[in-house]
């Protein structure tokens, strides 16, 4: 059905339901009404596929979207979608229920109770953008005192989002995702380039893992999965090996030939005890070894020194002929690689980009590559990449674009802390979420099906994409495109604000950026595998050149195919730069006691070091009602709809817990209840919990998943580290 659902109508249902801004059950009854309406008049079902990008997460995979009777029913991955080539995750599939949500806002409001209580007026768009702006006055301007944060993105989106706040004279900060933006500095600070790092896993021979979620969410989940499988299936050669460093029995744990337990804040320890062994023993790659000669000499003398095979041990848990082996196993094979989690400590990014030099990975197929520059991001090199915190800021006024800076563990307690003391928040998600909950102006924009798209996927394949696609469907309540309502907003306050924000509309920018791309006489619109690599072959042969017939034909060949991409890479960019370097700039060694942060300070009282993990399906960006997403939570485990906790058996044994217990978990600070997971072989000190955002105004569903592990930690301390606890029966 097309039926939009009016102003007018979203009032009445929404003054029933839930605070007076949701569609509540009345409304969902509506839209059902309207729809078997619409099925009992039409002759025949109308069906029609459309394009566009998933937003659940920075990867921006394409999305193939079958439109029944002019309702979204079910969601594909896009064949031609250079990074996920038809696949789809499960919050990809998911995010279809993001647009029926019945529980999503239905228009603009103003908080009416004390901040944070749940009650709202609705008003109109003139009346919510004539606050905002007088609030821009009133507050903003001020160097410090504007903070807007938004979830990791790069693009034309994001550049004109990034451009309206800083001439309000905000803060711009990005909510960090697991992507190589992350380790982006390191990587620079090691090798000279200032780039992201491309891991080549397909090709590699075998991959020590540091924690890495390679089979889960890593850097660009779905390119990460069919990166795996590729490594995994091998083809003429061997099939690839996986030994897994990990504190707890992840699913690429189980999925690798070999798990090895280490606590993660041990894990630089040991892959400086590696880099020990092989310079000890003169194994270091020789191509390599002849370009580190300037830098390595001191670096030898200070790992071998310091990170013995027996200190190691000593600090690791890892017997000294687990490190010999591993060490002397990953330099004998052909094309060695080693990886690391996105938002590991900076120790450990050093300790495994300098392992990569050692066993020469730069720059070489199975190797560590260099990505190419982020094309259509106007943003300054490294400005899009290095991502922004609000620390030691106190705003008079914030703008959040969505609810990735309140449900991240990583940056929770900044972005909380500078929401209490804000003079006045303003939230554009669509849904009723953490950064509406803390609102004091919701401005609610379109849902991802709904919007234009002009998005850069986070770096995965080698050379460069953008993701581009018009909306699916038309809007069903009284929701805004962003770019509109930044533009209307932008008139009205005048100052420098209308010269920042030139585009009318998302599709105005989305038109421009095409009409720039139809210049370029490179690349094309996405395409199959096969069309891409003949592109390739074309350009490194000097034919650049568009596949499109006509300028005029660009824009709807590339909004069909979902997005445009030029699949031209060449490595030697790393080479080059350690060249000049003469080798890595190693990063000043840590005394082997100092690798090991003095974690939860453990008492006989609260006995366990908890860290907290984020399962897949927890979706840190879109709608927190999603039930499609609750019913996979814990399925591994058996136990949907439910956080889990995992214990090494004979921790559960001294606490007194059976198999099948519901364990509580205690801290200093709060408690919550999990179900338990017994897994062999994990620590004895540990525990390990799921962490589900907790978000009780969210939705019916939402609802359903009580109790926030973030009130185990002390305030002021982000949930991403450890804290002591016990544990007991619920
Ligand atoms: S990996 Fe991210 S962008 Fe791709 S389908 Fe999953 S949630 Fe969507």
């Amino acid at each position: 059905m097309t039926e939009t659902i009016t102003r007018r109508t979203a009032l009445q249902y929404g003054g029933a339901a839930l605070a007076g801004i949701t569609l509540g059950e009345l409304g969902r009854l509506h839209f059902a009404h309207v729809d078997e309406q619409a099925g009992m008049v039409r002759a025949a079902t109308t069906e029609r596929w459309a394009m566009s990008v998933c937003r659940e997460c920075p990867a921006a995979c394409g999305i193939h979207v079958r439109v029944v009777n002019g309702t979204p029913v079910k969601i594909d991955g896009n064949p031609k979608c250079p990074i996920a080539r038809g696949r789809l995750c499960a919050k990809g599939q998911a995010s279809v229920e993001a647009l029926l949500d019945p529980d999503r806002l239905v228009g603009p409001a103003k908080r009416v109770g004390a901040r944070g209580e749940g009650r709202w007026q609705p008003i109109t768009w003139e009346a919510a953008t004539a606050l905002l702006v007088e609030q821009l006055h009133a507050r903003g301007g001020r160097p410090g005192e504007t903070l807007a944060v938004a979830a990791e993105e790069r693009g034309p989106v994001a550049d004109a989002w990034s451009a309206f706040w800083s001439a309000a004279g905000a803060q711009v900060a990005w909510t960090p995702a697991a992507t190589a933006s992350q380790l982006r500095s390191r990587f620079e600070a090691i090798t000279g380039v200032a780039a992201d790092p491309h891991f080549d896993v397909e090709h590699a021979s075998f991959v020590l893992s540091a924690g890495a979620p390679l089979a889960e969410t890593w850097l660009s989940p779905l390119w990460s999965q069919r990166s795996y499988g590729r490594f995994r299936r091998g083809n003429a050669r061997s099939r690839g090996r996986l030994v897994q460093l990990d504190d707890r029995r992840s699913m690429t744990a189980r999925k690798a030939d070999e798990w090895i337990v280490v606590d993660t804040d041990r894990q630089p320890a040991l892959v400086y005890g590696l880099m020990g062994v092989l310079l000890r023993e003169s194994r270091i790659d020789p191509a390599a070894s002849q370009g580190l000669a300037a830098s390595l000499a001191e670096f030898e003398r200070g790992v071998v020194a310091r990170f013995t095979p027996d200190e190691v041990a000593r600090l690791t848990g890892v017997p000294v002929v687990t490190i010999l082996r591993l060490a002397r196993d990953l330099i004998a094979t052909p094309q060695p690689l080693v990886i690391v989690a996105a938002d590991a400590e900076p120790e450990l990014i050093d300790a495994v980009m300098s392992l990569n030099g050692l066993i020469g990975a730069f720059d070489r197929p199975g190797g560590v590559l260099a990505a190419l520059p982020a094309i259509e991001s106007a943003a300054p090199p490294g400005a899009a990449a290095g991502l922004g915190t609000p620390a030691n800021i106190k705003p008079q006024l914030v703008a959040l674009r969505d609810a990735s800076a309140l449900r991240s563990l990583s940056m929770m307690n900044e972005t909380r802390a500078a929401l209490k003391t804000a003079g006045f928040v303003v939230s554009f998600s669509p849904f009723l979420d953490e950064a509406a909950g803390a609102a004091d102006l919701l401005m609610p924009a379109h849902t991802s099906l709904e919007s234009w798209h002009a998005v850069v996927p986070a770096p995965a394949v080698p050379g460069q994409a953008i993701a581009i696609a018009a909306p699916v469907v038309a809007p069903r309540l009284d929701t805004q495109d962003l770019m509109a309502v930044l533009k209307t907003t932008a008139t009205k306050a005048g100052g420098n604000l209308p010269a920042a924000c030139p585009w009318e509309s998302t599709q105005d920018l989305v038109s421009a950026t095409l009409g720039r791309l139809a210049t370029a006489h490179r690349g094309g619109p996405y395409a199959t595998s096969y069309e891409s690599d003949w592109i390739q072959q074309l350009e490194r042969g000097g034919w650049w050149t568009s596949p499109v017939a006509s300028r005029d034909d660009f824009p709807n060949a590339v909004l069909a195919a979902g997005g445009w991409a030029d699949p031209f890479f060449e490595p030697g960019q790393i080479r080059r730069s350690l060249k000049d370097l003469g080798g890595p700039r190693f990063a000043p060694l840590p005394a082997a006691e100092q690798v090991v942060a003095a974690g939860a300070k453990r008492t006989a009282q609260f006995p366990l070091a908890l860290r907290a993990f984020t399962p897949a399906v927890v979706n840190l960006l879109g709608s927190p009602n999603q039930p499609a997403l609750f019913e996979l939570l814990g399925q591994p485990e058996g136990a949907p709809w439910r956080r889990w906790v995992e214990l090494n058996p004979e921790t559960a044994r001294d606490a007194g817990l059976e198999a099948g217990a519901t364990v509580r978990i205690t801290s200093e600070h709060g408690s919550v209840d999990a179900s338990m997971v017994l897994v062999d072989g994990m620590s004895r000190d540990a525990v390990a919990l799921s962490f589900v955002p907790s978000v009780p105004n969210g939705g019916r569903w939402a609802q359903m998943v009580g109790g926030d592990v973030r009130g185990l930690w002390p305030a002021g301390v982000d949930p991403s580290n450890v804290v002591a606890v016990r544990v007991s029966r619920a």
